[in-house]
């Protein structure tokens, strides 16, 4: 299994659970090398087996380095399309092209390069032995997040439209693919968009009153990239703890 944005937050999360399961992780990180190595480490120290590799998604020439290690570690059978950023609030007035370009280089076309790279591995018609895509979406798809994030939101609905159209091209190729959508999760990625109590302000309106965690939000991951979600693809699972159930 490559996990993308291994090293923290969700991703860690579900390279820690998928080792426990069973599967050769490989946990890709932008440049936290101490974190992925912890990441590792753990997975290591469990009985379980695990590499790591630095790359950064929204680069072709990384993302086939990173299924170029992957492909050392034995035949891909899952991707997790995890990695993702989140920018400073603010309104579109005020973004610069070059932001609008990081949001979308990374959570789109990240997500497509990676997404290509694994279907050209595991797609029944090239050769491949099938396999389990998950994406990571956003309850943001659905509310939008003007005024703030809307360059993440609309990333984040770019992924919905993805994951439901490579569904569709994937199916008679023995490659499920699927997405989760997390409402607000405890992880780093609040501070690196500028806000340390993001989530503190946020939970009185949450409506469990709580934020998630990555562990809530990996143990949808590993049901929907297993077996047991056989006959699930295009599905769009929400671990938003009630926050995004609009239709
Ligand atoms: P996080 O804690 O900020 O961790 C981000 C991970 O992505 C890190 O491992 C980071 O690597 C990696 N990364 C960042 N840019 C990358 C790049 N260009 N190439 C490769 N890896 C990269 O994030 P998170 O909260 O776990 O979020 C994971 C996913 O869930 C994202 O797609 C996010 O949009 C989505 N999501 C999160 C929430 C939430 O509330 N947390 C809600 C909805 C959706 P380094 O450690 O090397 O920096």
């Amino acid at each position: 299994m490559v996990v993308t944005g291994g090293s923290r937050g969700i991703g860690a999360a579900v390279a820690l659970k998928a080792a426990a399961a069973g599967y050769a992780v490989l946990v890709n990180y932008a440049g936290n090398a101490a974190a992925a190595g912890s990441v590792v480490e753990r997975i290591r120290q469990a009985g379980g087996t695990a590499d790591s590799v630095r790359g950064d998604v929204g680069s072709e020439a990384d993302v086939e380095a990173i299924f170029a290690a992957a492909d050392a570690m034995g035949p891909l059978s899952a991707l997790i399309n995890n990695a993702g950023v989140f920018d400073q609030p603010s309104l579109l007035a005020d973004m610069t092209a070059e932001r609008l370009e990081r949001t979308f280089r990374i959570n789109i076309l990240g997500s497509f390069l990676c997404a290509r790279a694994a279907a050209r591995r595991m797609a029944q018609s090239r050769g491949g032995q099938g396999g389990s895509i998950v994406n990571l979406t956003s309850a943001a798809a659905k509310l939008g997040a003007g005024g703030e994030n809307i360059d993440y939101a609309a990333s984040k609905g770019a992924i919905d439209t993805f994951t439901i159209g490579l569904a569709r091209e994937l199916a008679a190729d023995g490659v499920r693919v699927t997405a989760v959508r997390p409402g607000i999760i405890d992880t780093d990625i609040h501070a690196s968009g500028g806000r340390p109590d993001r989530v503190a302000q946020m939970t009185p309106n949450l409506p469990m009153r709580r934020p998630g965690t990555a562990d809530e939000v990996a143990e949808a991951i590993l049901w929907l990239v297993s077996d047991s979600a056989s006959y699930s693809t295009g599905t769009i699972l929400d671990v938003s703890g009630g926050r995004a159930i609009l239709p």
